[in-house]
């Protein structure tokens, strides 16, 4: 049997080991891809950790990782339409293809929804495969890491343009990668004042050279004195809270112009609560966002990229996959922003 090297949580618990598993077989309607280079979610750093939420979804042992980009390397009967060697990422997130949702072309509100790396083996490994409706061809333009960085990036995306930004005063809570791909979107489409915030030094500096108009810690300014200091008179516009913070969704709220627009990516913490009162008698709009719309997010990260966007900065640093250890420990440091796997270089192990 043939095996490859793979991340794999092999029993409940803290920590990854570094494995080796069977190479992905070709199954029909399916695309076995050569992994190059993947980066890390904060969701692998979850797994890693095995929090609750991670004891509650994962079933060891299960090779993980979803961020990745790679090269076609085989595809299973009923594939007609890829060819070895291509370019290629993957959507995560498996969709059921037959709910209303599905039927609709509103894939990504697939209440069947199941995830590469968490319900079924993942992208840390030399090897993947992946069904044919979830492989996206990538621009060979676009740089090795920034593609690995598609799935988190479309996170970013689908948040982002949930709202027009355009020439609108825009809040970010949250400066961790996502926050920070997302600052760079909000500056590229046009918004006027990206204000962002976060506890972390590091990160605000970050979200500077990302675009932010201001990158401030809120702990120490109220966002009343930032909107005085930017002679702004009625709130922000639009706000994308990624932080799952309870208190800068409350501060958020308070924040807001009346009809102001919201965008929850980041996981609150049960009974997490807000003053419903500014909800209603402002009239605000807020909207939950999961994954990324397949594929018209995909679409409009590559267009983006193509039209000058640059989220190369949120790519901090770079390990070879056996190294993964110490990118984690990066990772639990918040001293970073994305964090990338180098599996090509295992050919030469
Ligand atoms: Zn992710
Ligand atoms: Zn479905």
């Amino acid at each position: 049997m043939q095996t490859i090297r793979a991340l794999v949580k092999t029993e409940p618990g803290v920590g990854l080991q570094l494995q080796d598993i069977p190479l992905p077989e070709l199954r029909p309607n399916h695309v076995r891809i050569r992994v190059l280079k993947s980066s890390i979610c904060g969701t692998d750093l979850h797994i890693y950790e095995w929090d609750d939420w991670a004891a509650r979804t994962i079933q060891p042992p299960m090779a993980i990782g979803h961020e990745y980009v790679g090269v076609v390397d085989a595809v299973g009967s009923n594939v007609h339409d890829h060819f070895p060697g291509e370019l290629v990422t993957g959507e995560g997130h498996l969709v059921c293809g037959h709910c209303r949702n599905c039927l609709a072309g509103r894939r990504h509100l697939c209440p069947n929804t199941r995830g590469v790396g968490v319900d079924r083996p993942g992208a840390f490994a030399e090897y993947i495969s992946i069904p044919v409706a979830n492989v996206w061809h990538c621009d060979p333009n676009i740089p090795l890491d920034i593609l690995s960085c598609f799935d988190p990036f479309g996170n970013a995306t689908h948040t982002a343009l949930s709202f027009n930004m355009v020439g609108e005063d825009v809040l970010i809570t949250g400066a961790g990668p996502i926050g920070l791909m997302a600052t760079a979107i909000a500056r590229h489409v046009g918004a006027r004042h990206v204000v962002v915030t976060d506890l972390t030094g590091y990160r605000r500096k970050l979200a500077a050279r990302m675009g932010a108009t201001l990158a401030l810690d809120p702990g120490q300014y109220s966002l009343q004195e930032i909107m005085a200091k930017l002679g702004m008179k009625e709130g922000f516009d639009v706000g994308l809270e990624m932080s799952g913070s309870p208190q800068a969704l409350v501060d958020m709220l308070a924040a807001m112009c009346h009809g102001g627009k919201i965008a929850l990516l980041g996981l609150l913490p049960t009974g997490a609560g807000i003053d419903w009162d500014k909800v209603i008698f402002h009239g605000l709009t807020i909207k939950g966002i999961y994954g990324r719309e397949m594929f018209e997010t995909w679409y409009k990260m590559t267009t983006m990229v193509q039209s000058g966007l640059d989220i190369a900065p949120v790519i901090t640093h770079r390990f070879p996959y056996h190294e993964f250890e110490q990118g984690f420990a990066l990772m639990r440091s918040g001293q970073c922003g994305k964090v990338i796997l180098d599996w090509a270089e295992a050919e030469n192990d």
